[in-house]
């Protein structure tokens, strides 16, 4: 079973793929053209699904037969921030790199006076085939701080502590993380799909 990624995101498709190891997974850019999706859903599992469904549509019919389409839509929810970034994670700042939109988190943080606030990472997963649409979505709590900690991993990961850790994402390594995350929370619930996929598929 082959599973297209329909994203461009380095650091997510290096997650994904440690966590799906034993899949033959293919990165959006290898099989198709890039072009701009609009994320104009107004949830995870909305912009999940516009994503899955633009690259499954931008296939031809013997690729609709090959691959299934595989989204990821994540973020960070701040309570303090009533639940900002939110699905505009990676587009908080205007530049929308990872560096500006964690300082832009730090200094509404700061501008409140609040130096650490409860909050969670959700991931939506959305897969589309020729054997229909399905969303998973899963979450991993935690606090947000303002202070940057740790070199690892990506977007918000040096200022999220998870439940249960003294340490950020940023400080744990790439194993620790992926047992831990939403995304690969979302992963495990998406696996039970493409495996009732992989059952019912003909051919
Ligand atoms: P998306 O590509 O529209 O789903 O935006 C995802 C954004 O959320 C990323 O650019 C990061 O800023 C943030 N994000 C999602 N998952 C993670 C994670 O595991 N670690 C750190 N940041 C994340």
């Amino acid at each position: 079973m082959k599973i297209l990624l329909a994203t461009s995101n380095k650091h997510k498709i290096f997650e994904i793929k440690e966590i799906l190891k034993n899949y033959n997974l293919y990165a959006f850019d290898e099989v198709l053209k890039p072009f701009e999706i609009e994320e104009n859903g107004k949830s995870f599992k909305e912009n999940a699904l516009i994503k899955a469904k633009a690259v499954f549509n931008a296939l031809n019919q013997d690729q609709k037969n090959e691959f299934i389409v595989l989204s990821d839509d994540s973020g960070i929810c701040v309570d303090v921030l009533d639940g900002k970034p939110g699905i505009y994670s990676a587009r908080f700042s205007s530049k929308g790199d990872d560096k500006s939109n964690r300082e832009k988190l730090v200094s509404k943080m700061k501008q409140l006076n609040i130096y650490e606030s409860k909050a969670y990472y959700k991931a939506a997963i959305a897969i589309v085939s020729l054997y229909g649409e399905y969303v998973v979505q899963a979450y991993m709590h935690g606090k947000a701080i303002s202070e940057e900690k740790g070199e690892n991993g990506f977007g918000y990961d040096s200022l999220f502590i998870p439940k249960g850790f003294n340490k950020t994402l940023a400080q744990l390594s790439s194993d620790e993380k992926n047992t831990i995350s939403h995304r690969f929370k979302a992963l495990e619930l998406a696996l039970i799909v493409l495996k009732m996929i992989k059952k019912g598929k003909r051919g």
